[in-house]
């Protein structure tokens, strides 16, 4: 198959336009490059041989936050974050710096690279405290250009060790589950990790936590090394068995979405069996049938329901959050308005182009302001880190940035 062919997809698109206004990138710029009409005709110009991979070229590509908010309006079902990672793969490094390339690379490595953070643990002692916490603390992030990261990492306490399986104890197993960690959940925001474990248990749900599960490979896939993501996904194919669990549920909608799409890359029945039983926490529990004895302590206070584009965009599962919430007595529940943008974060995004990520962030923040919660939460651990950071930039650090789930862990009675 000749480049041009592998790139047929991009003969879908009719041009109509009806993406423009959901995109983010071309709503800053209203430049034609900058819009998924316009990628798709460079990246089909590209493919059959009439544009080069240029700097200029790879840069609107690359500027795009594969949000896939454009993916979920076409009506000609063009699959375009396929054709933008297939682009980055086969281009490779072509047209970028050896500045970026380090960067993205150093990036990946950090925040998918399990035995980077063990060297980092091993190195100042502490065994069971994140390498990430202590980079945090020190300034290190900072001084590699990364202060967003600095100001948005929530303090890690919680060693970041869990068993292989959490049963339901004095009470009836009503079902049990395997939980996906996520390397951003695992490594800085271990409070997530055991708010889900504690009201799955006290659901009636044993979880299993399959001990060689490994990064959904997202990070990989959109930084153009498929081959890696390849490797990481068949590790979690072989470490989860889906047919012994009624869910593999995911606590970032980031790792997800990733994980929804693995048949795309693996056309054996063991990627369609894993990917059918994958379901968002707020999902799962907002399907659940709710046993009478399970009680919530009210809480008076009001929080702001951001919903990241991959739970609306690919897991269509944005209604879950809110129907989860106002179980909580008293809590006064503001979703985000629904024409919000993309929040900037996407992934590596927010560390890669903190010019584009922050002022996309800036229209979610004014909204925010405009509800003057006294949480904001959402269902993504990059969009929190984005938000938290944008949030104390602004003085408006006093809102907690926290996950759905921990808001009701918090106020479950034992
Ligand atoms: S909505 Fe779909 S078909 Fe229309 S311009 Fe956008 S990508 Fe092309
Ligand atoms: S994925 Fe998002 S940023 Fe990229 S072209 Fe589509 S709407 Fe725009």
């Amino acid at each position: 198959m000749n480049r041009s062919e592998r790139f047929s997809d991009t003969d879908l698109c009719v041009k109509c336009g009806l993406c423009l206004p959901h995109c983010p990138t071309y709503s800053k710029t209203l430049d034609e490059n900058e819009s998924p009409r316009g990628r798709i005709a460079l990246i089909q110009g590209w493919a059959q041989g009439s544009l080069a991979a240029t700097p200029e070229l790879r840069r609107h590509i690359d500027n795009c936050l594969l949000c896939r908010s454009c993916e979920a309006v076409c009506p000609a079902y063009v699959p375009y974050s396929r054709l933008v990672d297939r682009f980055r793969g086969e281009t490779g490094s072509a047209g970028k710096t050896t500045f970026q390339r380090v960067k993205s690379a150093g990036i990946r490595i950090a925040l998918t690279d399990e035995r980077a953070s063990r060297w980092t643990e091993r190195l100042v002692g502490k065994p069971g405290r994140s390498g990430l916490n202590l980079l945090k603390k020190t300034g290190f992030l900072n001084a590699l250009g990364l202060p967003e990261l600095e100001a948005g990492l929530p303090n890690v306490s919680t060693p970041a060790r869990w068993n292989d399986f959490y049963p339901v104890h004095g009470q009836a197993e009503f079902g049990r589950v395997a939980l996906f960690l996520g390397c951003t959940a695992k490594l800085f925001d271990t409070e997530t990790v055991a708010s889900t474990l504690l009201v799955l248990n006290r659901l009636g749900i044993g979880v299993k936590l399959p001990r060689t599960q490994a990064c959904c490979g997202a990070l990989h896939l959109h930084a153009g090394d498929e081959a890696g993501a390849r490797k990481l996904m068949e590790r979690n194919l072989a470490a989860f068995d889906p047919s012994d669990v009624d869910a593999i549920i995911t606590i970032a909608s980031g790792c997800g979405a990733m994980l929804h799409d693995y048949p795309q890359f693996d056309t054996a029945p063991s990627a369609s069996g894993f990917a059918e039983r994958v379901k968002d926490i707020g999902q799962f529990l907002a399907q659940l049938a709710w046993s009478d004895d399970i009680e919530l302590n009210p809480l008076a206070a009001k929080v702001c329901l951001h919903t990241p584009c991959t739970l609306k965009n690919v897991l269509r599962a944005e209604r879950y959050g809110a129907d989860l919430l106002r179980r909580v007595p008293s809590l006064d529940v503001a979703p985000l308005p629904s024409a919000q943008r993309c929040c900037g974060a996407a992934g590596s995004y927010m560390l890669e182009h903190p010019k584009m990520a922050n002022d996309l962030r800036d229209d979610v923040l004014e909204s925010v302001a405009a509800i003057n919660p006294d949480f904001l939460a959402t269902s993504n651990p990059g969009c929190a880190v984005h938000l938290r950071a944008g949030l104390t930039r602004k003085g408006l650090g006093r809102i907690e940035v926290l996950h759905p789930i921990t808001l009701l862990a918090r106020q479950l009675v034992r």
